[in-house]
């Protein structure tokens, strides 16, 4: 060793000092790794690393962890300067008997053209630390839903648990949970684009947390009321603080009346207002995710009788839905098996001189003959065939069926067979863009005249929308006919009848049953005829049962009837017999009239 000076003694031995107590690791290295100077806690961190004990060479210990750092440091041409910095090292668990992950902190600095010096730490803790954060923010992330920045399904599904639970536990306060569904959302989506759908939906979420916000205004305890999205249009909220159960009605209107105003959306309004449906405490039952289940039914419940309102679950609303479900899954092989067929009920002309007149026309009503349940009528899975998409094909089938049919008769029986043919139609089949184009065509391969067919609309469905108008209006152009079903049970007046371009308005069973024995109805009756005849439009009273309802019908002008005095529905074979009979009827009716 040279002789050094007092001073270059007193700095060396400074240096080495201050390596020893520094809190971070420290070598100082050879250019080819050779360690020269380490200090303790460089010592402690890079043992575990070695493989024979010894701490000879920086670049061989770390070769397992850190590859490369030789050949780093050779390609380091600048005489002095960081080679590299703040590196971090994992250390796998198990490697040379080491218990768990750890992570160092390299930095590697050349001194000059023969030295380096390494600084070391363990970053093991802060590393975790960071992890921590993160898991933590992306479990956030998996409990907030983007677009609206509200709780999601699980949290949602948390706090009803937690409700639950309280509630078991016995406490002053109530819980309702409500489950929100928009009314038009699908429309909105499809007529204005996903990008407006999106902004209803904020908007609508805005709306929602500054309801509950004005607690004050809706609840009088102040206790936890979340609003959670939980699905594409569908919103929960829990109200954990009613003093009484009742407490729920003025909430849920509340929420109705501010969720149903207009959405400024691109400069339009929008409307998209919700249906609700309710799980009171006491009908919570089972775990949080039925109580869910059973809220979302109750508002599917609330959107069968018209949407736009709220509606409470009751249990008989889970088996009703469960027997729907099954009614599914039955239905979707009814089509492929065969399992439909139409039936045909004949529509008589009250007007002749000769009694009734056999070949007005007839109606086409589907049926069912389900393999183990028997013969199903309509209304037990026309609603469901309409909530699961199937009523399109459904549609099409009776369409093709009735108007093949109708053809099969002109050509059986001649001025005999009927002369219209109606055919039912419901919502979905009328919000197809391409409807009318298929009813013509359909038409025309059976070699149909227009006119012959007719079809069926409720007036709910009628009076209601514009895409159905503007549908009506579509098949008015290709010459069929139109009638309002069931008129007086739904929501069109006598005096919005000539906004509708219909021909025919079939008078509800309901009002033709009680015709001959109350006052009230014969005036209906009459005031309907009498405005139908004033717009041109023929009328059919539907479910003519006896002798004096038809008398009535006739007294009071209308047209046509239909009816199990006349027939019930008929399969083919028997209808082609009904109008094959008509002219032995006919025949001494006419008789009798031309002998008078
Ligand atoms: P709707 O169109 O008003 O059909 C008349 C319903 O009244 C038929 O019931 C018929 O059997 C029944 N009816 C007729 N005369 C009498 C009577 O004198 N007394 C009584 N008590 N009932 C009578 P159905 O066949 O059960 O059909 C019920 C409803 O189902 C139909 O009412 C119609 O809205 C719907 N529907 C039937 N077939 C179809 C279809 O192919 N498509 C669509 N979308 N709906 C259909
Ligand atoms: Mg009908
Ligand atoms: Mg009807």
């Amino acid at each position: 060793m040279t002789a050094t000076s007092p001073e270059i003694a007193d700095a060396d031995d400074a240096l080495i000092q201050f390596m020893y107590q520094a809190p971070i690791g420290l070598a100082q290295t050879k250019l080819d790794g050779e360690i020269e100077m380490i200090n303790p806690m460089a010592a402690s961190l890079l043992m575990p690393l070695s493989r024979d004990g010894s701490l000879d060479n920086l670049f061989l210990t770390l070769e397992g962890v850190a590859p490369g750092l030789r050949e780093l440091t050779a390609a380091f041409a600048a005489p002095a300067g960081m080679v590299c910095e703040a590196v971090r090292i994992q250390i796998d668990p198990g490697l040379h008997g080491n218990a768990e992950l750890k992570v160092f902190c390299l930095s590697l600095l050349k001194l000059d053209d023969a030295r380096l010096i390494v600084m070391l730490s363990d970053v093991t803790l802060a590393e975790r630390r960071d992890q921590q954060a993160l898991t933590q923010k992306l479990s956030q992330a998996a409990r907030i839903d983007s677009l609206t920045r509200m709780p999601n399904r699980a949290v949602a599904l948390e706090h009803v648990h937690q409700a639950m639970e309280r509630a078991r536990a016995g406490g002053d306060c109530h819980f309702a949970v409500l489950f929100m569904n928009c009314d038009r959302f699908k429309q909105i989506n499809d007529t204005h684009g996903h990008a407006a759908g999106n902004e209803v939906l904020g908007l609508l979420a805005d709306r929602l947390r500054g309801a509950l916000r004005r607690r004050d205004a809706i609840s009088h305890t102040a206790g936890e009321q979340l609003a959670a999205r939980v699905g594409g249009d569908e919103f929960v909220v829990v109200l954990d603080d009613l003093a009484r159960p009742d407490d729920v009605h003025p909430v849920a209107q509340r929420l109705l009346d501010v969720l149903s105003k207009p959405y400024g959306v691109e400069r339009q309004q929008l409307h998209c207002g919700v249906s609700i449906g309710i799980v009171m405490q006491a009908q919570a039952s089972g775990d949080a995710d039925s109580v869910l289940q059973h809220a979302s039914i109750a508002t599917a419940e609330a959107k069968r009788v018209g949407g736009a309102r709220y509606v409470i679950f009751e249990p008989a609303m889970a088996q009703r839905a469960a027997r729907r479900g099954a009614v599914e899954s039955d239905l979707r092989t009814a089509l492929s098996g065969g399992e439909l067929f139409v039936v045909y009920q004949p529509v008589v002309g009250l007007k002749g001189a000769c009694g009734i007149d056999r070949s007005a026309g007839l109606e086409a009503l589907v049926r069912w003959r389900h393999p183990t349940r028997g013969v199903v009528p309509p209304l037990e899975f026309i609603g469901v065939a309409e909530e699961c998409g199937l009523i399109g094909p459904i549609g099409d089938f009776v369409l093709g069926t009735a108007v093949r049919q109708l053809a099969q008769w002109q050509k059986e029986l001649g001025s005999r067979a009927p002369r219209t043919m109606a055919v039912n139609l419901s919502r979905a089949q009328l919000a197809q863009p391409g409807f009318a184009a298929r009813v013509g065509d359909v038409l025309r391969s059976c070699g149909i005249a227009p006119e012959r067919l007719q079809l069926e609309v409720t007036e709910s469905l009628a009076a209601q929308d514009e895409t159905v108008q503007s549908r009506l209006h579509e098949l008015k152009a290709l010459g069929v006919t139109l009638a309002l079903d069931d008129f007086g049970t739904g929501y069109s007046s006598l005096a919005s009848l000539h906004q509708l371009p219909i021909d025919t308005v079939k008078i509800d069973r309901s009002f033709i049953s009680q015709a001959d024995t109350s006052d009230h109805h014969r005036v209906l009756i009459e005031a309907t005829i009498r405005v139908a005849r004033s717009l041109g439009m023929s009328t059919v009273a539907e479910g003519i049962e006896t002798e004096a309802q038809a008398a009535v019908i006739r007294e009071l002008g209308g047209d046509k009837g239909q009816g199990y005095l006349f027939s019930r529905p008929l399969p083919v074979a028997d209808a082609t017999r009904w109008f094959l009979a008509a002219e032995a009827a006919q025949s001494p009716a006419r008789a009798a009239a031309s002998a008078g």
